[in-house]
């Protein structure tokens, strides 16, 4: 199959749907929410109602989609609403993202449904894999899991920061160390089941954006749980460690791959956010008056809003071409942390530009510019930083070992 930019029956149908969804209730509820710095649960309630909140609609959008472009179309549409509570909807698929990357397929069934509930019964999953003194280092994770032979459990120590629905959610996936000799590749995931008393929410972060989605610390304790929750199972587990440990590299092709194919649906997220601003931006211009005449009759204005619309289209390409790339395993160059280093670039310079549009109204919180500016900037820190993005590009395209 060719890469092709056209968008099928199905996908505009849901490109609808969400934009719908995100211009009626979540872009109304933004700045109230942002304001609270509160998970929106009432919205994600509104979101499992019409089946956007829900496992059966990730799992649509990511198995039955042979271009990769529903997923990142699906995003921009409800970014564009509000990213803090876009975060607040799309943060259990961190988690469900976790489980099925790693998990059996008796586990995919079991723990994903469990990271998103019903409309009735909420839950929410969280990915819990940074900590204090290992973010972009991923090596550096302390947080350890030993097997105890006689109660064949698992017992997980440790402290993860600035996890995304962390110790409010009900699935959080953990990333430990089994083998401390062998640094990343000595590491494994697990799930914790809901309500183990040996994981508790630590420090919940205030932060500069995205503020309706919950960050928090995730404190772990002898917390115990059963020989069966470490994804993929105790004896692939053992046969991946003796692989690592024989000195054969295991499947780091594989992973690479996986990681490469997540960034895309984050650089969506961006886009939708920097979309919003430039439209904003846009028909603020084209209404607001100095000297007599529009804003935008001044080419030093039209022409950022030109430069806007280029940069996010670019970026949109970059986007959907690493999505599509991701669903058939091209990736050569790091394409995916290219899509997500360029949207996360643009939302950020494109939501400054907005402000310096709107002028005062830009620097106000009557206006949702300054908001969407403060939620831009997380896109260049969170799921690898605009470093590491660039770390992972120059590795690909050059062959050789930078630091
Ligand atoms: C709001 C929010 C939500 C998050 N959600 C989650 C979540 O759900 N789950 C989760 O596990 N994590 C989550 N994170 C953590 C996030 O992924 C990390 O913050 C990120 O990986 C960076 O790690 P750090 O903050 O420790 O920064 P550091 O790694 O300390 O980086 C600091 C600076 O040094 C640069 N740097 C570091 N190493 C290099 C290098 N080798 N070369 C060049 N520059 C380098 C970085 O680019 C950065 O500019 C979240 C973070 C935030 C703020």
């Amino acid at each position: 199959m060719d890469f092709n930019p056209e968008l099928n029956e199905d996908q505009l149908q849901i490109q609808q749907w969400v934009h719908d969804f995100a211009s009626e209730v979540v872009r109304p509820a933004a700045a109230d929410w942002d304001e609270r710095e509160e998970t929106p649960w009432p919205i994600i309630k509104e979101a499992a109602e019409i089946g956007l909140y829900s496992w059966e609609f990730m799992a649509e959008a990511m198995m039955n989609d042979p271009t990769g472009l529903t997923m990142p179309v699906a995003l921009e549409e409800l970014f564009w609403g509000d990213a803090g509570i876009g975060l607040s909807i799309m943060g259990s698929g961190l988690a469900a993202a976790g489980i099925a990357a790693s998990g059996t397929p008796e586990q995919v069934m079991e723990w994903v449904p469990q990271c998103y509930g019903t409309p009735e019964d909420l839950m929410l999953g969280a990915f819990a894999s940074s900590e204090p003194d290992a973010g972009s280092d991923v090596a550096a994770i302390r947080t350890r899991a030993v097997y105890e032979e006689s109660t064949d459990e698992w017992v997980i120590n440790g402290t993860k920061t600035w996890i995304t629905n962390g110790g409010i959610a009900d699935v959080h996936v953990v990333v430990a160390v089994v083998d401390p000799e062998l640094g990343s590749r000595g590491h494994a995931s697990f799930v914790i089941p809901p309500g183990n008393s040996g994981l508790s929410q630590g420090q919940k972060f205030k932060k500069h954006g995205i503020r309706a989605s919950h960050t928090a610390e995730v404190v772990l304790t002898e917390c115990r749980i059963p020989g069966n929750c470490v994804l993929g199972g105790k004896d692939k587990l053992e046969e991946r460690l003796a692989r690592v440990r024989e000195g054969k590299s295991g499947n780091a092709q594989a992973a690479m791959q996986t990681f490469e194919s997540t960034r895309p649906a984050v650089g969506a997220q961006a886009v939708g956010i920097a979309r919003a601003a430039y439209e904003y931006s846009l028909e603020y211009a084209k209404e607001r008056r100095q000297f007599g005449r529009p804003i935008i009759q001044n080419q030093s204005i039209a022409f950022m809003l030109a430069d806007m619309a280029m940069e996010i289209d670019a970026a949109r390409a970059l986007v959907w071409r690493g999505a599509w790339l991701g669903k058939h395993k091209k990736y050569r160059n790091a394409e995916g942390s290219m899509a997500k280093l360029k949207a996360g670039r643009v939302a950020v310079w494109a939501t400054e530009r907005a402000i310096q549009i709107l002028g005062g109204y830009g620097y106000v919180r009557d206006y949702p510019v300054e908001r969407w500016h403060r939620d831009a900037k997380i896109y260049d820190i969170f799921e690898g930083t605009e470093q590491i993005q660039q770390l992972v590009i120059s590795r690909a395209i050059s062959g050789m070992r930078i630091e």
